[in-house]
């Protein structure tokens, strides 16, 4: 984390609308990282990671949709995890200990990961993803690529295997014996990129004289809401941040109360999000730890229910002809409340996930409307390997020390 954030200076952000989504990067990134990576290598790497567009989608009036599943994952994590794989990459030396990625995944960061390392040399991926609790083509995207991807099937919650991989991370025989490092949102090198996209959101919007820009973030561990928090520090203008969960609410609980209270997390039809104890809430409060007031003021929490979310999917079906994955249709709720209140803003939602990942949540006339990808297509002919573990810290330990590959 840098030790002071960067503000940007004022005649880039009122010029936004001049840049494209990698010259954003490009500033953004410097800025962050001032000299870490000299200017050309940095351009390369962005050029290579940002390789897809980041659209905001007008859905009608004062409500846009900012989509970010157009790259090889289908969901926002190809930023994070692309970015990161290749800085990662630009600082290992030839000859230097292979780097073991550990990655914990509730469906989506895995599959990110995995593809964003695959091939990346001396490099070495193991994920770890909760038994039955992702989709099928999650599952398939996680445990069918080989090569230096591995994938460990637990037997329990997604926070399960958030703590196996922290515990992995302080414990000091696999720390003498392996080169670890985290590849979920804890790494800052995940939060960075996905600042581009909102400050390129919030350029679209200009070029169409918009302003009052509030976004509205599906949140699980908060590292997507914590990188627009991140954008809004380095100065960009957003009048609001609303962090949209499903019933696993701790942190709209903690806005509301005052208490924060880590809960064990529920599974949803939304299981990208179900977190009881976010990893980013610290690095959040951490940021704004010289005004906290004003992280209440720019933060409203939003929570809802299953039977919310399939309701909201087939609301934006019916009004707005659109296809909402249930990550996204979390975020609309929220964006649809905020406005009722605030007609006069602008309003972008994100969406995290391309609908087809979570067949399972929509009706037959709703998935008949959905487009499916073609990297999808070829999925499906692929064999699943996974080694199965439980949840306790020594049978994973046992595998990871005796484990050849
Ligand atoms: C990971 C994920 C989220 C939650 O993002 P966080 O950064 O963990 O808050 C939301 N939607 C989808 C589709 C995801 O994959």
């Amino acid at each position: 984390m840098p030790q002071v954030i960067p503000l940007l200076p004022e005649d880039f952000i009122e010029n936004l609308d001049k840049y494209s989504l990698r010259e954003i990067a490009f500033k953004v990134a410097s800025a962050l990282l001032q000299d870490v990576i000299p200017a050309d290598d940095l351009k390369a790497i962005i050029e290579d990671a940002i390789n897809f567009p980041a659209p905001v989608v007008k859905l009608e009036d004062g409500t846009n949709v900012l989509e970010l599943f157009h790259g090889p994952s289908l969901a926002f994590k190809d930023f994070g995890a692309r970015f990161m794989s290749r800085v990662m990459g630009y600082f290992l030396k030839e000859g230097e200990k292979q780097l073991d990625v550990l990655v914990a995944t509730s469906g989506d960061t895995g599959g990110a990961v995995a593809l964003g390392f695959l091939g990346v040399p001396n490099t070495r991926v193991t994920i770890l993803y909760p038994k039955g609790k992702v989709s099928p083509i999650q599952e398939l995207q996680l445990t069918t690529n080989g090569r230096n991807i591995r994938a460990v099937e637990i037997d329990g919650t997604f926070d399960d295997c958030q703590a196996l991989v922290k515990h992995a991370f302080t414990d000091d025989e696999l720390n003498q014996k392996f080169r670890l490092t985290s590849a979920n949102s804890i790494n800052i090198a995940r939060l960075i990129p996905q600042t581009f996209y909102y400050f390129n959101a919030y350029a679209q919007l200009l070029r169409e004289g918009k302003k009052d820009v509030v976004f509205a973030v599906p949140s699980g561990n908060f590292g997507n809401i914590g990188a627009g928090l991140l954008a809004y520090k380095m100065g960009l203008p957003v009048k609001q941040f609303l962090a949209a969960t499903n019933v696993n609410d701790t942190v709209p609980a903690f806005l509301r109360t005052g208490i924060y209270e880590p809960k064990p997390s529920v599974q949803t039809w939304s299981n990208a999000m179900d977190v009881g104890n976010p990893s980013n809430w610290v690095r959040i409060m951490d940021m704004f730890s010289d005004d906290p007031d004003e992280l209440k003021k720019i933060l409203t929490g939003y929570s809802f229910t299953d039977d919310e979310t399939v309701y909201a999917i087939h609301y934006i079906f019916k009004k707005n002809n659109y296809v909402a994955c249930p990550h996204t249709a979390i975020a609309w709720m929220a964006a649809k409340e905020w406005k009722e209140q605030n007609p006069t803003d602008e309003v972008v939602f994100l969406s995290t996930a391309h609908p087809c990942k979570f067949p399972e949540v929509f009706t037959e006339e709703i998935a008949q409307a959905i487009e499916i990808p073609e990297q999808v297509k070829e999925l499906e002919e692929r064999q699943k390997h996974a080694v199965a573990l439980g949840s306790d810290f020594e049978s994973f330990k046992e595998y990871l020390l005796n484990e050849l590959v």
